[in-house]
């Protein structure tokens, strides 16, 4: 197939300083667990975005010297020859598919969390960081100086490593937006007060790089232009510094938000659309002619080709689009549009990757096992055992990704049957939640795939017992049948059901009973009880509170949605929770469940009570393994069918996130044909191996 015309301009190449993009997709940097400790995996995962057909891809925010160590949250270094060695691999690999290799270099300044360091953090002035426990020293002139040399000296380092992008990132309120923005810097000298005094330090810091990569790398900005709050600058400020510092970048990284609120830039689809930083990233080119890359979780390309006609931006950057689909480049180009695996903006990428140490995605498996699982998004081997046919019971996120990953490595003959007349598990109906329909995009990819695979064939509204699946023909069987919330209420805290909770009453509702068989709470007033602490219960009580019920949310948890955190969904939840009436309670243990009255006690064992006429318990979920067990049971019976092998996969093994319960699908149908896929291979770890040394021990 071929590129549709419309998407053309995507594809022209760009002059930035001295290099050049081969056309306007560009990776733009994003945390994933590597840094230099794992320079296998830096360099792989990198070089596949780059095989994909990014023109650029860049790396993490990368450190210039120890005071900006950032542990225990990973980041890249280049804070001597070691760390210059450890990123020359990602060059170097990156290059082999013709595509530029950025670093971003780094200080975080007054939000240094410095857990290996421990000496003071710097920052412009000693105000404490509003989102760690740090409060900086002032910085001498002897400090600006010596960041000033590590920076220049980082930058020379990256340029011998074979970088041919250069940053100086300011954005996310890191050091040079601190001394930009008076919400950090109150100094008094000539690096505070005026415009031109706070723009001071990040200038020179631009003069210092330019210098340091001596006309070999294009020099790149990133600035927050708009922090949309009061972390950094608004955007008058952020194009004043446009203006000022423009003879001195060869492009523009341009985004909104900052570090306490980087929730506003890598914003969830739950609250925020695509291409929402246009509003303020848009107005960039009023103070530029230079080109300008932004971000915004675009994966339209008739969206990101109008966005570049325009003028807007001349570069679409991506961080999360990129890691569901490493080749959405190489896709549009190939007129492939029905085969890209849009993000879904779940922002599950973020705990797996800086904090989590091994970058993951919902939508794509092989995001971050491209070196130690030696996976590839696109390719996939043939299977030794190919001529097996196999049933795959169950077609939710882990029985349709496995059915998919079986199909491509060419099995003769796969079923996925599922009991329900659609497939797509619990994928069914979370989308159907508030704000969650993007969710709808890991079935919707999943159901394309499968409808192009002729060797994989798709059943539903078939629900197979153990007979029927002892008698179905098929050598091997994986079970995929997924998990259900309890229903009794057993939760994290007493490991006991709630007394009274039993989801057959008509006061007691669980999740599935609401979204998938329409039951409805009685009455007026709603308890929804939170075990879990991530989005289902505070999806609930929205969505029921909308519908009219007076709906109290009740959290064993300290805070509420406490995971939630983790995806920057938090902080909005709680306040479209406020926002639409509901009534929110913490640390609360749900004991007693009765019509009219839920009823437990409070972190300091006083009694909570609240009048109810209805509670939805949203607990823990329960694998539902009966067909498994019952399989696994008469080995005898197995043999005499020619079944060679039940495996299970997903949340029928144990509940777990969608991103996970992908993951252990694709992990089986990779390893299908080892001499034991049930125990997953081991995979390549990189670290530090002593050479062993005689007598040691003795
Ligand atoms: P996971 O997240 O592990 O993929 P889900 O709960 O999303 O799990 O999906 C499980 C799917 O398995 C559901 O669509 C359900 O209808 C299906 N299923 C469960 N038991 C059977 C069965 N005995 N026969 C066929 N399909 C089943
Ligand atoms: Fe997008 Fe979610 Fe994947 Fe992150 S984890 S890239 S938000 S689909």
């Amino acid at each position: 197939m071929a590129r549709d015309p419309r998407h053309d301009v995507l594809f022209e190449p760009l002059h930035i300083g001295p290099k050049v993009l081969r056309n306007r997709f560009y990776q733009v940097p994003h945390c994933t667990g590597f840094g230099v400790q794992k320079p296998g995996a830096q360099a792989r995962y990198r070089a596949t975005k780059a095989e994909g057909g990014w023109a650029a891809v860049c790396t993490e925010y990368c450190a210039v010297s120890p005071d900006s160590d950032e542990t225990p949250f990973i980041s890249a270094r280049l804070w001597d020859d070691d760390d210059l060695c450890a990123l020359a691999l990602m060059c170097e690999e990156v290059h082999s598919h013709g595509a530029l290799a950025g670093v971003e270099l780094h200080h975080s300044g007054a939000h240094c969390p410095r857990r290996e360091y421990r000496l003071p953090a710097v920052a412009p002035s000693q105000l404490a960081s509003e989102y760690l426990l740090v409060t900086p020293k002032a910085m001498e002139l002897d400090d600006i100086r010596h960041v000033q040399d590590n920076w220049a000296a980082a930058a020379r380092r990256a340029r011998e490593a074979g970088f041919d992008i250069v940053y100086v990132y300011g954005a996310h309120s890191y050091l040079p937006m601190q001394f930009l923005s008076p919400f950090y810097n109150h100094r008094t000298d000539s690096y505070g007060g005026s415009f031109e005094n706070r723009a001071r330090f990040w200038l020179e810091l631009l003069e210092v790089t330019r210098e340091a990569v001596d006309g070999e790398c294009a020099v790149v900005s990133r600035i927050a232009v708009d922090a949309l709050g009061p972390y950094g600058v608004e955007l008058d400020e952020g194009l004043a510094f446009v203006r000022a510092a423009d003879h001195l970048v060869d492009l523009w990284d341009v985004n909104v938000g900052s570090a306490q609120e980087w929730s506003k830039d890598s914003g969830a689809s739950r609250f925020f659309r695509q291409g929402h930083q246009l509003e303020w990233t848009g107005r960039v080119r009023e103070a530029t002619a230079k080109p300008i890359v932004g971000v915004s979780r675009l994966t339209d390309p008739d969206q990101m080709a109008e966005i570049v006609r325009s003028g807007v931006w001349d570069v679409i950057g991506a961080a999360r689009p990129s890691i569901a689909d490493p080749f959405l480049p190489t896709k549009i180009e190939e007129g492939r549009l029905d085969e890209i695996r849009e993000c879904i903006g779940c922002n599950i990428c973020i705990p797996k990757s800086d904090p989590g140490g091994n970058i993951g995605c919902t939508q794509n498996a092989t995001a971050g096992e491209e070196f130690r699982r030696g996976w590839h998004p696109e390719r996939f081997e043939p299977a030794a055992n190919r001529e097996r046919d196999v049933l795959v019971v169950g077609a939710g996120p882990a029985g349709m990704e496995c059915a998919i990953v079986l199909g491509k490595r060419g099995f003769r003959r796969v079923h996925l049957v599922d009991a329900e007349a659609e497939i797509g598990g619990i994928m069914r109906w979370i989308p159907r939640l508030p704000g969650r329909g993007e969710w709808a995009r890991v079935l919707n990819w999943r159901r394309i795939q499968l409808d192009k695979l002729p060797n994989v064939e798709v059943i539903t509204g078939s629900r197979l017992d153990a007979e029927g699946v002892l008698t179905y023909g098929a050598e091997i069987v994986v079970v995929a049948t997924g998990a259900f919330w309890s229903p009794t209420g057993l939760d994290r805290e007493t490991h006991e059901p709630v007394e009274g909770a039993d989801s057959s009453l008509p006061h007691v509702l669980t999740p599935e009973q609401i979204m998938v068989e329409g039951k409805v709470p009685p009455g007026e007033r709603v308890v929804v009880y939170d075990g879990d602490g991530y989005f289902m219960a505070p999806d609930l009580a929205e969505k029921l509170a909308a519908e009219g019920f007076r709906v109290d949310f009740v959290t064993s948890f300290h805070d509420v949605a406490p995971f939630c955190y983790e995806t920057l969904e938090d902080a909005f939840l709680r306040r479209r929770l406020h926002d639409v009436g509901v009534a929110m309670h913490k640390s609360v243990i749900l004991e007693r469940i009765a019509p009219g009255i839920a009823a437990g006690r409070d972190e300091y064992d006083e009694p909570f009570e609240l009048e109810a006429d209805a509670a939805v318990l949203v607990t823990q979920r329960v694998s539902d393994d009966a067909l498994y067990h019952e399989l696994r049971l008469d080995e005898e019976r197995l043999e005499t069918e020619r079944i060679e092998a039940v495996y299970r996969i997903g949340d029928c093994v144990a509940p777990q996130l969608i991103a996970d319960a992908i993951f252990d699908g694709h992990r089986l149908a990779r390893e299908i044909d080892e001499p034991n896929p049930a125990v997953p291979l081991p995979y390549r770890r990189e670290r530090i191996v002593l050479a062993q040394t005689a007598g040691a021990g003795a």
